[in-house]
């Protein structure tokens, strides 16, 4: 048996890559020195591999800013419009690709989200015309370089189904029609890299999603000219966040040598794998969960690794991590400052990579619980530990009944009550809630923390944050104001720090896309709250103005999805859990006189499983969750809800089934287009398309807003319409944001007057 990971994290134990990409793009550093950290990084990442036991070490893993972006330069899809840009320095069209040049009018290329996770790849991108050629051996030069420090690699690519299926076509040319070229670049790397290696891992995550007919039809050719090009290496086709299902009859028939299965997001699927992928081929074992946090039940994966070797021996055999490790923390040891009892409970990629080689001796040796000693201790401290359950809670949790996930009345009730107490003009604007975040309110939020702010200067420095943006919302001439969020680094860890059951890391961070990092909340208990949130600083706010002002919570599902979850309880228990909390935050808004609350639920989208026929469960709890933090409270108080995107087509009826009476989207990019969606789906509350593209600091004129707003109101009836921008704006800056707002607010007024003659 060989133990292995499909790929290691590559932005370092402190965030070297990022602070040296950094450094590179500000200029403050030469590409030399750029090459020689990155150079450093992947031989401790190699180490750490090879000192842990592992029997090979991924090569190609590692990325200046994403593997997609990777694959799509080795294979030259390079978009027309960067063809301006010199190649001679290949770095400098790289990162234009990743990142735009606005000097030049680059835009950047899109990204998106990967699978179901947090990480974003940039979209590769198909035109008509274009010619591939070998145009990067990064891979080939990498793998050379751990084999001349004396490691044993495995290189591993994005398949050539995975790539196509995930890029886009800019023009009506059809992506699949490049297979070919693609596939003899592919030829040369492979049999390149066949020199080197006697194994070569191709990741092909789509072969876990309903997959198109016609791509199916493709793979058995593809393959075959890969399995040729290898020769006598090894082709390892890696599978994971899913089970293969359906996908394994003619995936068992592709010429490949060795097969990946992830047992953790695909669990269950073990037995339906060993039936049908032939015995004398190999089969790796994804037990180890690439994604979380917690340690790895040993005993549990000892139990699939050893049915597995009844079924067809060890020799055939390879255990590893379900996915690549590109989307848990890096070391554990760093943290220092960790609640002991909460540490041992966890495994970051340095000790996923010792937990792999300890369970392969495990399941190899004749004493598994004398090998797993520890890992059994740690598995049973934490189940039987009463810091992860509260009875109250799993009681709360149990009692809620579907009365629980209703408004009192229906929206257009409720929507008369409302217009009584808000009395709001046609088109009412609004922002979605958060201001500029100045370098000041930084440092006093950091001083605060340290401990260098005393509580009561903290105070005062928020409340006159908080005074100053009401202020310049009326000058503006809003009509739903907002407190600003200055009191908030993230919308998640914000609440995360004030709820039970939450733990933070100092160094947890994951890559969310080149240089860019997240540290994820840890969910280890049952949460609930102590004590309300957010009612300080709203009910201040709603103080100083006579408009109504808009209460700020991010929403269950949005919590749940950007922190690292238990897996000893259900997601959706975990929802429930958080769901009621933010229940009770709204009542006490409520109660506290504030009108109208916004419950962001961000990420409810990204939420969605891959599968589709998984997809109506989800969205089933997610909804009803996102009901359970508003049924109940008075029909006069107004229920927004916040979404930062723009592909509807899924959810646009789970999103009506949210019932929230005002949700606010992100559309103007899309030019509206998005409104589609609802059109045809005649989605009945108030709707805020966004009418200014946050993610830039271009100022958008008050004629381009009107337009906008004449375009959404050929969809969206006068009476429904709200006018909004895409999303909050802390990370604008202040010139853009008033300029942007008064025109937002001079084109409304344009509106109304539209509406009058
Ligand atoms: N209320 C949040 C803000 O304005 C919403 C952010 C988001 O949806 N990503 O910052
Ligand atoms: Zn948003």
């Amino acid at each position: 048996m060989k133990a292995h990971i499909l790929g290691f994290p590559r932005i370092g134990t402190h965030r070297e890559l990022k602070h040296t990409l950094e450094a590179y793009w500000s200029g403050s550093i030469p590409l030399k020195t750029l090459h020689l950290r990155a150079t450093k990084l992947r031989q401790q990442h190699w180490e750490i591999q090879q000192d842990s036991g592992l029997d090979t070490v991924a090569t190609g893993d590692f990325s200046l800013y994403d593997h997609m972006l990777d694959t799509a330069f080795m294979l030259g899809v390079i978009p027309p419009r960067f063809h301006s840009v010199p190649s001679s320095c290949p770095e400098n069209l790289y990162f234009r690709m990743a990142r735009g040049d606005a000097d030049y009018g680059l835009s950047a290329m899109e990204m998106t989200k990967w699978f179901d996770t947090n990480y974003h790849y940039i979209v590769p991108e198909f035109t008509q015309g274009m010619e591939l050629k070998y145009f990067s051996s990064k891979l080939v030069d990498e793998t050379r370089e751990a084999i001349s420090n004396g490691f044993s690699p495995k290189p591993v690519l994005v398949g050539p189904l995975t790539f196509l299926q995930l890029s886009k076509e800019m023009d009506d040319c059809n992506r699949w029609d490049y297979l070919d070229a693609m596939l003899g670049i592919y030829e040369t790397v492979i049999s390149e890299l066949a020199q080197l290696t006697d194994c070569i891992q191709l990741d092909e995550p789509v072969l876990c999603t309903d997959l198109p007919d016609e791509v199916q039809a493709l793979a058995p050719q593809v393959y075959e000219q890969l399995k040729n090009a290898a020769g006598k290496s090894d082709l390892m086709l890696a599978t994971y966040f899913g089970k293969l299902e359906d996908n394994l009859e003619w995936v068992a028939k592709l010429p490949v040598d060795v097969l990946h299965i992830d047992l953790v997001h695909g669990s269950g699927q073990l037995q339906h794998v060993l039936k049908n992928w032939p015995k004398e081929k190999q089969l790796s074992l994804g037990v180890l969960n690439g994604r979380n946090i917690w340690k790895t039940n040993g005993i549990k994966a000892t139990q699939l690794m050893r049915n597995a070797i009844e079924n067809r021996g060890e020799e055939n055999l390879w255990v590893g991590s379900s996915c690549s490790l590109l989307h848990s923390p890096v070391d554990l040891q760093q943290e220092t400052d960790l609640d002991p009892e909460l540490r041992n409970w966890m495994a970051f990629a340095i000790q996923k990579c010792e937990e792999i080689s300890l369970l392969k001796t495990a399941a190899l040796g004749s004493d598994i619980d004398q090998i797993l000693q520890e890992n059994i201790k740690a598995i049973r401290d934490r189940k039987s530990s009463p810091r992860t359950r509260n009875p109250s809670i799993r009681q709360r949790t149990e009692n809620i009944t579907s009365a629980m996930l209703n408004r009192r009345t229906l929206f257009s009730i409720r929507k008369k009550e409302q217009q009584k107490r808000l009395n709001l003009p046609n088109f009412p604007t609004t922002t979605i809630g958060s201001f500029p975040q100045t370098n000041e309110i930084r440092r006093i939020r950091s001083a605060f923390r340290t401990g260098k702010c005393s509580d009561v200067d903290y105070q005062e420095f928020m409340r006159k944050e908080i005074l100053d943006v009401i202020r310049t919302q009326e000058e503006i001439g809003l009509d739903v104001l907002v407190h600003g969020e200055a009191e908030r680094n993230d919308m998640v860890e914000y609440f995360g720090q004030q709820l039970d059951g939450f733990c933070f890391t100092q160094n947890g961070w994951v890559q969310s896309y080149g240089s860019r990092c997240v540290k994820p909340p840890v969910i280890y208990g049952d949460v609930s709250r102590p004590a309300p949130m957010t009612v300080e600083w709203i009910t201040y706010a709603q103080d100083q103005t006579d408009k109504p002002l808009k209460g700020m919570l991010t929403g269950p599902v949005t919590i749940l999805c950007w922190s690292f979850v238990r897996d000893d309880l259900p997601r959706n228990e975990v929802c429930q859990q958080l769901a009621l909390a933010i229940r009770d935050e709204v009542q006490d808004l409520e109660a506290a006189g504030i009108n109208i609350i916004q419950i962001d639920e961000a990420a409810l989208r990204e939420g969605l499983p891959l599968r589709t026929a998984d997809r109506q469960d989800y969205l089933n709890w997610a909804v009803n969750c996102f009901r359970l933090t508003v049924g109940g409270v008075k029909d006069s108080t107004q229920i927004h809800t916040h979404m930062c995107y723009s592909e509807f087509n899924a959810i646009a009826s789970a999103i009506a089934a949210m019932d929230a009476d005002v949700v606010s989207i992100e559309a103007s990019r899309s030019g509206m287009e998005l409104l589609d969606a609802f059109k045809d789906f005649e989605y009945p509350n108030d709707i805020g398309p966004g009418v200014w593209d946050i993610h830039s600091p271009r100022i958008p004129s008050e004629e381009e807003i009107f337009n906008l707003l004449q375009k959404a109101r050929k969809v969206i009836p006068d009476d429904r319409l709200w006018v909004n921008p895409d999303c909050g704006l802390k990370t604008r800056a202040w010139p853009e944001t008033l300029a942007s707002l008064y025109n937002m607010v001079a084109a409304t007024l344009r509106l109304r007057l539209d509406l009058l003659s």
